[in-house]
């Protein structure tokens, strides 16, 4: 991912990701792990520096009807970010 591309997202931009999940693994000791599924979210902060490759993006996630299983605003580079009409392969799966 460059940083022109990751110029081209922005804040308010409706996008999907694979949120960060705690998965219980022991009464008090969580796993961390990717979500195999996209979510939708929208970008509410982005944190593109001119001399980094690393594009920083602030996501909230859209609310769910069930208790949610992750923390409502996450962090993601531009490479994990995907349009909310994005029809790559990986999108088409989920
Ligand atoms: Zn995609």
């Amino acid at each position: 991912m460059t940083v022109d591309n990751a110029r081209t997202f922005q804040v308010g931009d409706r996008v999907r990701v694979r949120p960060r999940l705690a998965i219980p693994i022991k009464p008090h000791q969580v796993a961390a792990c990717l979500s195999p599924f996209l979510y939708p979210g929208e970008i509410i902060q982005c944190d593109v520096s001119a001399d980094s490759e690393s594009a920083a993006f602030v996501v909230r996630l859209e609310p769910h009807q069930f208790e949610r299983v992750w923390d409502l605003e996450q962090n993601f580079y531009a490479d994990e970010l995907h349009r909310h009409d994005c029809d790559c392969s990986e999108c088409g799966l989920s």
